[in-house]
């Protein structure tokens, strides 16, 4: 992980920070329907306007492709950022072709403002990470900070090539989140156990290898594992399974008994008939699953072998639920592991990061989101991290 300055190794009293956050939030009839990614910014806002630093918010919202589309103004999120932070926010109308009436209105607001700039993404420059328009935005202010871990995998002018122009840093969420990210994969204490479970291999190959280099346990669950199931010969019926992947799956496999990294798949699984809520089912041991059935969670044999696997490790990491999660009963694998590991970070005997949507579903489901030591609602950025890329907008924050 690239080294990088905090907000403590920096002065913010009566400068303009400009402060890429993530504001695009779930919106229902042109309100915000969740306000996670609003709080999770408060401390920066709050470090930033309590010496009197104007805190000008940069962000993009929907996908505009470039051009201003007045439905994905960012002027809508305004009354639900000042709500969350208890405080008056004032919306900034920005040409991003001409910025100089934004300038303006910037330099006439009270010092330890919050303001929120128009999408970025209104300008077809963000997405290509255009220097002229990273020079634009550096013209409003003092100071770069990044709060946004959720965008950081992308090269766009506000996360990228804006940020090699100003001092800068990372903000209290993306700081919280790298230090919590770093105990997962980058330093972790050892044995270090991964569950990967979810739909298909095909998405999370890039993971897989990346994992079995770093992890001395993989736990393979989901939908993807009648994929290796059916690559070492065993007949997984009906199920959601990727045929012609059987020969990723083996050199994953080769690969990991390499790296000696052991790889446990499920033993015994729940069948049901139809893909559907309460569906009639049946356990079977894996080599005997029915030609007709379909695989829709693991069984109890291998919850309780992951179990065992869960208590010999000190780290774990987890991506993908174990099983066809939104379906009761079908959720009981995920919910129940999920549980234990929540169990054993309470007991501090486990130290615990998760992320990815269905995950962060799952774990919500379970009741548990918040007893895990760290569970990150970045999606794209969390897997991207997961995979072992280098994120641009976390690189492009070098101490200048
Ligand atoms: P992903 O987005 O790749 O993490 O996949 C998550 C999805 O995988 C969820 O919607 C689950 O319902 C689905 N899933 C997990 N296990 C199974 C299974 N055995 N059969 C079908 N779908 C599954």
């Amino acid at each position: 992980m690239a080294e990088f300055n905090t907000m403590d190794d920096l002065q913010f009293a009566h400068k303009n920070v400009l402060v890429r956050v993530d504001l695009n939030v779930p919106v229902k009839g042109k309100k915000v329907s969740d306000a996670t990614r609003l709080e999770r910014i408060v401390p920066t806002l709050r470090d930033i306007t309590k010496v009197e630093g104007k805190a000008i918010l940069l962000s993009h919202f929907g996908r505009p492709e470039g051009k201003v589309v007045p439905d994905l103004s960012l002027e809508m999120v305004v009354p639900a950022l000042a709500e969350v932070f208890g405080h008056k926010v004032e919306f900034v109308k920005t040409d991003w072709n001409d910025i100089s009436a934004a300038k303006e209105q910037i330099e006439k607001a009270e010092p330890g403002s919050v303001l929120v700039m128009e999408n970025t993404r209104f300008h077809p420059g963000e997405t290509t990470n255009d220097a002229e328009l990273g020079a634009r935005m550096a013209e409003l202010g003092d100071i770069y900070v990044n709060d946004a871990f959720s965008a950081a995998h992308r090269a766009h002018a506000s996360t990228e090539a804006l940020a090699h122009l100003l001092p800068n840093a990372a903000g209290r969420a993306m700081q919280r989140e790298l230090n919590a990210l770093a105990k997962g994969l980058g330093n972790p204490k050892r044995p270090l156990i991964a569950l990967i479970g979810g739909a298909k291999v095909s998405t999370k190959i890039d993971l897989l290898e990346h994992l079995i280099n770093k992890v001395d346990a993989l736990v393979i669950g989901g939908g993807m594992a009648n994929t290796f199931l059916h690559a070492v010969g065993i007949s997984v019926g009906r199920s959601l399974c990727e045929h012609d992947l059987a020969e990723t799956a083996h050199r994953i496999m080769e690969k990991a008994a390499d790296a000696r990294c052991t790889i446990l798949l499920p033993i015994d699984a729940v069948v049901a008939w139809k893909f559907e809520a309460n569906a009639p089912n049946r356990l079977y041991g894996i080599d005997a699953i029915d030609p007709d059935g379909m695989i829709l969670d693991v069984g109890p044999t291998t919850i309780e072998r992951i179990k065992g696997a869960i208590d010999d490790a000190s780290t774990l990491i987890w991506n993908g639920p174990l099983g066809a999660f939104e379906l009761n009963p079908f959720d009981k694998g995920t919910v129940e592991i999920a549980r234990y590991v929540a169990a054993r970070t309470k007991s501090e005997l486990l130290i615990s990061v998760a992320g990815g949507g269905d995950t962060v579903a799952a774990l919500a489901h379970a009741g548990v989101k918040d007893k895990f030591t760290y569970v990150s609602t970045a999606g794209g950025a969390f897997l991207e991290w997961m995979e072992g890329k280098k994120l641009p907008g976390v690189t492009a924050l070098q101490p200048l």
